[in-house]
């Protein structure tokens, strides 16, 4: 299994990179874990952006599904002939909202996406078991257990801490995980980890690596995020970059 970072920063494109989106290969297959804003651009640098076999989107926030209506675009109006409608596994309304979004008219997408409502539990996409749950994030958001060829990759989605996550991360070999807040100071409840967080749900969850992502460069020092999980967590520590690539 492959994953390659098209985007990682949080709730809005930085200066270096584009909102939240991953891409995860195996035997051919290619998953989009979130469609974040600008990452349509970003997979066109790293991968064919025909070649997107199925797409999850975590949650409906824009700096995770916004490219998925442009990518309407690329599927309808492909100047070689339609594309066929890809597998997209998303919270309800995502039809909706991707519709919304691309025009005003309220049209189907079906022609485009196939959509399937999440729920927490497990099932194959593709090569891949694939196992959700629910957490800790103002609107419905799940995270991601990926597992493949008996490898685990775990991606949080934007949380705040939560019994779920530690779950989804059990043992994983790589674990994804948004530290987007700076530990000590008073942040919104209930919404996104610190990097002490992180750490210590690394720690619980007992991973074997952990890439910090969707941090807000212009908010908040990486320096410091990067310090704080690393005292919470006695294991390798970094934070990811457009275009990084991990092979396990
Ligand atoms: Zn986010
Ligand atoms: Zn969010």
């Amino acid at each position: 299994m492959r994953l390659t970072v098209l985007g990682c920063a949080g709730s809005f494109p930085g200066p270096e990179s584009a909102c939240s989106a991953y891409l995860v290969e195996a035997e051919g297959f290619r998953l989009l874990l979130d469609f974040g804003s600008g990452s349509l651009s970003a997979l066109q640098r790293y991968s064919d952006m025909n070649s997107i076999d199925a797409i999850i989107l975590t949650h409906l926030h824009s700096d995770h599904m916004l490219d998925a209506c442009l990518y309407v675009v690329v599927r309808r109006y492909d100047p070689t002939g339609a594309r066929p409608p890809v597998p997209v596994y998303a919270p309800l309304g995502a039809a909706e909202r991707i519709s919304a979004a691309y025009s005003s008219e309220n049209e189907p997408m079906d022609d485009v996406y196939t959509f399937y409502g999440l729920q927490p539990g497990s099932f194959p996409i593709g090569p891949f078991t694939i196992t959700v749950d629910r957490v800790n994030h103002p609107v419905e958001t799940y995270g991601v257990r990926v597992e493949h060829g008996g490898k685990v990759l775990a991606y949080s989605a934007d949380t705040a801490p939560c019994e779920a996550l530690l779950r989804l991360a059990a043992g994983a070999d790589l674990f994804l995980c948004e530290a987007s807040y700076l530990d000590g100071v008073d942040n919104p409840p209930g919404l996104h980890l610190t990097g002490g967080e992180a750490g210590e749900a690394a720690t619980k969850a007992d991973v074997g690596r952990l890439l910090l992502t969707h941090l807000i460069p212009a908010w908040f020092s990486e320096a410091s995020i990067v310090d704080a999980a690393s005292a919470a967590y006695a294991g390798p520590v970094e934070v990811v970059r457009p275009g990084a690539r991990y092979d396990l």
